[in-house]
């Protein structure tokens, strides 16, 4: 088999690039190794850029996206029993930011290729790939049948997200891996619930970070900071929801966390990671295979996004132009992203969560950082800008 683009994984990084290829008329082939119902159901992230909305509603995927997604014009933080505000409409000149879960960004995906009869091969095995370092690489996978396959191509995005196989195929040293572990996790849960708050409410609390967030009217997405090495089994769901509340409590008790039965449970360990270039040869890495922020600044999926926004722009000009420039600056153009996003999410995560070394003094400077970015317009807006997204290059 051959096509122009071999992109390896069916998560919103390889299905949107598919599908952004595709509207510049570039052919592609998507292997992902689950099933499509697999890919569809898989609950993740929810918080979409103001950019990222557009870009979905501009390349015709914003259907469902509006009739169901929820726009949020701000977000609360909440620290010291009080909550505050940040008015993003107001700070950024009307930009919000929208909550769509990413399994319904999977699904509009995956029916807009099936749909313009796009090749997205579920279920395929023993992907690897080859020739990166020639101008024909090429993928070898077993396919849903269990018959070996070859794809060639001219260029191989890699959007196998943290543990695929693309970035680890890279010859060793020709990449830089960098990385932060962060001493704890989150415990989230999906509850069949409606939101107790019609905002997210980030929490600072004595006892550790909490987080309301939502999917739908009807269905709530809580978190908790956790210890990393945290087991399931030593959280009942009774003991989430009194955790969440007195996180979350306010001083005037003028808050209840509504509760209801859980979907979902899960342990997420928090890591920043960034690898350097993005590309080795004709292999073009793209979301998280090549990068992952901790989850406070909402940022994985869209990140994922701006990134195969860029490589698809670049392979417009290749293979309209023959032009290597776009593709030459693909690493340099998206870590300029990478890096701001690194540097907001790490903000986030260490202006509202408790670290197992803490002191009076650390302490004194998050409740410093706190107070003046809920009484600074300057660092209210530097939240809100980050959060709703800068602009794409
Ligand atoms: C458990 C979890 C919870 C998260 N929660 C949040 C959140 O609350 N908020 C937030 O902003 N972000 C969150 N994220 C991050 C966000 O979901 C990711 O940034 C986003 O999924 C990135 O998309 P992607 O397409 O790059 O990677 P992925 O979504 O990981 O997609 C990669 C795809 O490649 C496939 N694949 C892997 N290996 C192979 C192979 N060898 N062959 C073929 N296919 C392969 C996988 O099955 C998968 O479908 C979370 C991530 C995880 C893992």
């Amino acid at each position: 088999m051959r096509t122009q683009v071999g992109i390896v994984g069916a998560g919103p990084a390889g299905l949107l690039l598919s599908h952004l290829l595709d509207l510049q008329g570039i052919e592609s082939v998507v292997l992902e190794s689950r099933s499509r119902s697999y890919v569809e159901a898989r609950v993740r992230a929810g918080v979409l850029e103001h950019g990222t909305v557009e870009l979905l509603r501009e390349t015709g995927l914003g259907d469902r996206l509006v009739r169901e997604g929820l726009r949020h014009e701000g977000v609360e933080l909440r620290f010291d029993g009080r909550g505050h505000r940040i008015d993003f409409a107001e700070l950024t000149g009307g930009r919000s930011i929208t909550v769509y879960g990413q399994q319904e960004v999977v699904k509009d995906l995956v029916a807009a290729r099936v749909a313009a009869g796009g090749a997205v091969l579920f279920e395929v095995s023993e992907v690897a790939v080859h020739d990166l370092d020639g101008d024909r690489p090429s993928i070898s996978y077993v396919d849903a049948a269990g018959n070996a396959q070859t794809l060639e191509c001219d260029v191989i995005a890699g959007c196998d997200g943290f543990h695929g196989i693309c970035r680890p195929s890279v010859p060793a040293g020709a990449l830089s891996m960098l990385e932060r572990v962060y001493p704890f996790a989150w415990l989230g849960i999906l509850a069949e619930t409606p939101p107790s708050s019609h905002e997210l409410i980030y929490t600072n609390s004595d006892r550790g970070f909490a987080l309301h967030s939502m999917r739908s009217p009807q269905v709530t997405r809580n978190y908790l900071q956790v210890p990393p090495d945290t087991r399931l089994d030593d959280w009942p769901d009774d003991r989430i929801w009194t955790e969440l509340q007195t996180r979350m409590e306010l001083a005037d008790g003028g808050f209840t966390l509504a509760a209801g039965p859980l979907i979902e449970k899960s342990v997420t360990a928090m890591r920043s990671f960034v690898v350097e270039p993005m590309q080795y040869g004709r292999l073009f890495l793209a979301g998280d295979s090549a990068h992952i922020v901790p989850p406070t600044g909402a940022k994985g999926l869209n990140l994922a996004v701006a990134d195969v926004r860029a490589l698809s722009r670049a392979l417009g000009t290749f293979y309209s132009t023959g032009s290597t420039e776009g593709l030459d600056a693909y690493s340099e153009t998206c870590l300029r992203r990478v890096w701001r996003v690194q540097h907001f999410s790490g903000w986030m995560t260490s202006m509202l969560h408790r670290f197992p070394d803490d002191d009076r003094f650390s302490g004194g400077i998050q409740r410093s950082q706190l107070r003046y970015t809920v009484s600074s317009r300057a660092a209210a807006t530097t939240l809100a800008e980050n959060y709703v997204g800068l602009p794409f290059d």
